[in-house]
């Protein structure tokens, strides 16, 4: 770990597991110097983080022919959680819990979209969050059937639906959880829509364990949508892997070529969107264990109004 004087002490703190290498005479003289020393003949560098005006840098400090592109090196070593890093997961998703049950009592008929996310977010700092793991997603309405729907100032009324998607960050680690609430006249279509929903993603939580790949996660829960008519309706994949980030490996996805591994924890998420009219999403926390999953995160899921 390179850094300077500003972040020393607390990179020295925070990775003791690591030689922290502080910087004085400028980047490039402080790696040739290090590259020498640790005789390095080829440098790895993220892909997905490195910036183009950071590679052209880095291709000033070593010949181009021994830098060598590898993606997610790190993220990969990140998809396998150990006991503490589950430990904050399940402490940022009890924490998230107490923040929807705490707004749910606030959803009342002309409160708006961004006055909840104000009180969300002052609840979790309050009650030991770090900050938010993402814009939490507020949507009353026809707000709903849009899946990164802005928080804005629309009110609540009778007859909408509300879909929360939020997250806070406890000791690093993120949770992400959605939860949609009918509206009070929840009708035929949305309990309907909704009990698809959740059908789908307890048939997908079901299969979880180590060596299930996870596109058949994803195409479990996708072909229950398809075949009740909304594969359509259902337009972003299951879900995600959660920690440090909110997004991070393994993706559940149908294109994902990777298989669930004990330690993994990854978010189960499907969605029915139909625009003009609203949307339902539900999304818990799943940890792959030896012998199948745990849903890490306790909300009640039946149907109900806010
Ligand atoms: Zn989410
Ligand atoms: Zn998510």
């Amino acid at each position: 770990m390179m850094t300077d004087f500003r972040y020393l002490e607390a990179a020295v703190k925070q990775l003791p597991f690591i030689d922290v290498f502080q910087t004085t005479a400028g980047p490039k003289v402080d790696l040739q110097s290090l590259l020498r020393k640790h005789r390095v003949r080829r440098l790895g560098f993220e892909t997905n983080h490195v910036s183009y005006q950071r590679y052209l840098q880095l291709k000033g400090y070593i010949s181009e022919k021994r830098l060598k592109p590898r993606p997610d090196i790190i993220e990969r070593l990140r998809m396998i959680k150990g006991p503490e890093e589950i430990a904050a997961i399940r402490k940022a998703i009890r924490l998230n819990e107490k923040g929807f049950k705490y707004i749910r009592k606030l959803l009342k008929p002309g409160v708006t979209e961004r006055e909840i996310a104000l009180e969300l977010d002052t609840f979790l700092m309050a009650s030991g969050g770090e900050k938010l793991a993402f814009e939490p997603i507020i949507a009353f309405g026809s707000g709903s059937a849009v899946p990164h729907h802005h928080t804005g100032r629309r009110k609540l009324r009778e007859r909408d639906m509300v879909l929360i998607d939020w997250g806070v960050c406890v000791d690093g680690y993120s949770s992400d959880l959605t939860r949609t609430l009918l509206s009070h006249s929840m009708t035929v279509k949305e309990k309907t829509i909704y009990s698809i929903v959740l059908e789908a993603q307890k048939k997908a939580i079901n299969m979880i364990k180590p060596g299930v790949p996870l596109a058949g996660i994803d195409s479990t829960a996708r072909d229950h949508i398809t075949k009740h008519g909304y594969g359509e309706a259902f337009g972003h994949s299951l879900g995600h892997g959660l920690g440090l980030n909110v997004h991070e490996l393994p993706g559940v996805t149908l294109r994902s070529k990777m298989r669930c591994r004990k330690g993994m924890v990854i978010t189960i998420e499907p969605g029915i969107y139909i625009p003009g009219w609203g949307g339902v999403r539900i999304e818990d926390d799943v940890l792959v264990n030896a012998g199948g999953c745990e849903v890490l995160s306790h909300l009640p899921k039946r149907a109900e109004a806010y």
